[in-house]
């Protein structure tokens, strides 16, 4: 299927994980895609991978939480295709602790690189995108943001208010033809999860109603679904895919 063919998806975040596993769902979809990482340890990798599908496009080392680097980023994505018609704030990590062991820098690195980034990111192809009058924007927040989680306080609210960004810019952005939504994963199998202790997801576990621990594959479909013509009325909204972990 090539829904998405002639589209330009940009994900950050993408040479690995959740994040690569949207750039080859989106790929086979037909999109072209600009695939990111911070430390060039995989970019190019996810971009072969994505050149095997049948389609292109390139990888760019950038942190996303540096507005110069986004600006950069942003710019050969326009000078190289022209345009940009799907973004998807992926981009992000994890330092765990409680909250009277975290230090002040533990809750700044994490709202810079997982809020900021989704801010900067989004500011930096709205232009583009109103002017064609299309775009997808899907940010990537996450069960814990809804739910809370102990000894995640910093992570907490930098994916709860990755949901405020996503319902404020949704309605900013509306009537041009550009809508905002965020997808809300419980746990999935990646590096980010494989950091956790035993005991943690053990208890974890038994109250995921599906019985089981998601997979990369489970977050792409979802994210494909909101990116593609089908989802042009939807906006605004939070998709959980966690297996039931969280209803509202
Ligand atoms: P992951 O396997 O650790 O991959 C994270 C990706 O983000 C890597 O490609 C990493 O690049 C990149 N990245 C980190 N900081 C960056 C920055 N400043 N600029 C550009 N790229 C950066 O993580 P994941 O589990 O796939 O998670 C992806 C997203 O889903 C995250 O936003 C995470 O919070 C969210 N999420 C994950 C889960 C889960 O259970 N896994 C659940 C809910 C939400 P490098 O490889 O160069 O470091």
């Amino acid at each position: 299927m090539s829904d998405l063919a002639e589209r330009i998806a940009i994900i950050t975040g993408s040479g690995q994980g959740i994040g690569r596993a949207i750039a080859l769902e989106l790929a086979r979809r037909g999109a072209r895609i600009v695939t990111n990482d911070v430390t060039g340890c995989c970019a190019d990798d996810t971009l072969a991978l994505v050149r095997e599908l049948g389609s292109d496009g390139l990888a760019v080392t950038a942190d996303v939480s540096d507005s110069a680097q986004v600006e950069s980023l942003v710019k050969t994505v326009i000078d190289t295709f022209g345009q940009v018609d799907i973004l998807v704030n992926n981009a992000g990590t994890t330092r765990d602790n409680l909250i009277m062991r975290m230090p002040e820098e533990e809750w700044d690195l994490i709202q810079r690189v997982n809020l900021k980034s989704a801010w900067l990111c989004s500011k930096a192809v709205i232009r583009p995108m109103m002017r064609r009058k299309y775009g997808r924007i899907i940010n990537i927040s996450s069960a814990s943001g809804l739910m809370g989680q102990a000894g995640q306080t910093n992570y907490s609210a930098s994916k709860a208010g990755m949901i405020g960004l996503t319902k404020a810019l949704a309605r900013e952005v509306a009537s041009r033809g550009i809508t905002v939504n965020a997808v809300a994963p419980g746990f999935i199998k990646t590096a980010l999860t494989d950091k956790m202790p035993q005991d943690i997801l053990d208890q974890l576990l038994p109250l995921i109603p599906a019985g089981r621990i998601g997979t990369v594959e489970d977050v792409a479909h979802a994210v494909v679904f909101l990116a593609g013509e089908r989802a042009s009325y939807i906006t605004g909204q939070v998709l959980s895919v966690d297996g039931g972990l969280v209803m509202s």
